[in-house]
């Protein structure tokens, strides 16, 4: 058996980052910046007020109350024509620039206006008082973004504030996800003997499409050597995926056409991993007709082990040819087992899964969801973590382990 590390470090190693391309703000969205992002403009781009009020000098303050002509209005957007002089006092709105004149603004609920032309300031207020100097979100010359980030809501909406307009990253993978098996159903009829309904396809799609990249459904190919060839000869040509990912007929059994076929065509890496679920693993690349070497992922067809190895193998793998890096991304903590995991030693790392949950001691508490086998999705669902639990007799109640949440969304919740 080869540990789960050293499988990952040789996926990794062959599933190396993109060439750059220039894409729209829109077209970025989720995708890792593969260059700084320099500003060519000052945020904001001239000095405005940060409230409603009066735009003073506050050399006129320095006793209150006091009287001041209101010589104007600024609304946001106007610019402005007159300038603040000694004694008077501009009505300016939140986002209007600050006009000659002025070094401070008074906030409207610290004033009274008297009359149509002036207006009492009840409070005096230092100079640089309640606005915003130019530049003083973002410079020109500033790196806004550093190359690495992932493009997220808030970069963009920091991209749109400087007018990048087009940024350099990493582009988006196309990932092909084919299920094979002769006992696979997908069309709701009513189940023959022998038949099962396919689950991996509509989960590993959904994963790869979690994971930033877009998913390519390649449908269900039966366990035919003929039909799995041109199925994937099709998804590296004309369908151009970047990767490709089957579940199914990876391990020891007799009609395991994808080894046979995959053996045959691409230059693959058959595993037994020393990990339970997903044992059975496979990786290679298939060289398309342009010469490209696509990388392909041969999961188990147990859908719990298709999900295992998608996670721990293939969703780091696919990250890293998006910029992502190497890391899993999945965020992690230490957790306190609630109940004892038993388990015997038997050469492999056990992933459990669990679900994890706030405990009043302020801790993340962690237990099992129910049957762990590699068939048993069901419980699965229910898990919002993995926790790995080392070759040996397992935990017991109390005892620290670090848990992996299974996305973005995944708690820790409180229990209900
Ligand atoms: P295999 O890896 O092809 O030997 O399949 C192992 C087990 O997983 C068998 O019980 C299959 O019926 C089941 N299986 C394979 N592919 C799928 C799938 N796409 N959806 C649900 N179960 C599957
Ligand atoms: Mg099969």
């Amino acid at each position: 058996m080869t540990p789960l590390h050293d499988v990952r470090t040789m996926v990794l190693a062959a599933c190396v980052v993109g060439a750059p391309v220039q894409a729209t703000r829109h077209v970025a969205a989720g995708l890792v910046l593969a260059s700084d992002v320099v500003s060519g403009e000052n945020v904001p781009p001239f000095a405005n007020t940060a409230v409603d009020g009066y735009a003073v000098r506050s050399s006129d303050l320095h006793t209150v109350p006091v009287e001041l002509r209101v010589v104007g209005e600024l609304a946001a957007g106007a610019a402005p024509s007159i300038a603040v002089a000694t004694g008077t006092a501009i009505r300016i709105m939140t986002g209007a620039p600050l006009p000659e004149g002025c070094d401070a603004v008074v906030m409207v609920e610290d004033t009274e206006r008297v009359g149509s032309d002036s207006v009492r300031i009840h409070k005096s207020v230092p100079a640089g008082s309640a606005f915003r100097l130019a530049g003083s979100d973002v410079a020109i010359g500033d790196t806004v973004i550093a190359a690495g980030t992932q493009v997220t809501p808030m970069v963009e909406g920091v991209l749109a504030s400087v007018n990048a307009k087009t940024v350099s990253v990493y582009p988006r993978i196309s990932v092909g996800v084919i299920s094979t098996g002769d006992e696979l159903v997908d069309d709701g009829s009513a189940l023959e003997i022998g038949q099962i309904r396919e689950s991996n396809r509509l989960m590993l799609l959904r994963l790869v499409a979690e994971a930033g990249a877009t998913p390519v459904d390649l449908g269900i190919i039966r366990d035919d050597e003929p039909s799995l060839e041109h199925a994937l000869r099709t998804a590296v040509n004309e369908r151009a995926c970047d990767v490709i990912i089957t579940s199914g007929g990876v391990s020891m059994g007799d009609y395991d056409v994808v080894k046979a076929v995959l053996s045959r065509i691409a230059n693959m890496q058959w595993f037994q991993i020393a990990m339970k679920p997903a044992k059975p693993f496979a990786f290679g690349t298939l060289t398309n007709d342009r010469g490209v070497n696509v990388p392909i992922f041969g999961l188990p067809g147990n859908p719990v082990s298709s999900l295992m190895s998608f996670e721990l193998i293939a969703r780091p793998a696919l990250r890293n040819m998006m910029g992502f890096g190497a890391a899993s991304h999945r965020p992690e903590v230490l957790a306190i087992a609630d109940e004892d995991i038993v388990r015997h030693e038997d050469g492999k790392i056990h992933f459990d899964r669990v679900r994890a949950t706030w405990g009043s001691d302020g801790r993340v508490h962690v237990r099992r969801t129910g049957a762990q086998g590699s068939h048993q999705l069901a419980s699965t669902s229910v898990a919002n973590a993995l926790i790995a639990v080392p070759d040996g007799n397992g935990l017991q109640t109390g005892d620290e382990v670090v848990v992996t949440f299974l996305g973005p969304d995944a708690g820790p919740f409180t229990a209900k």
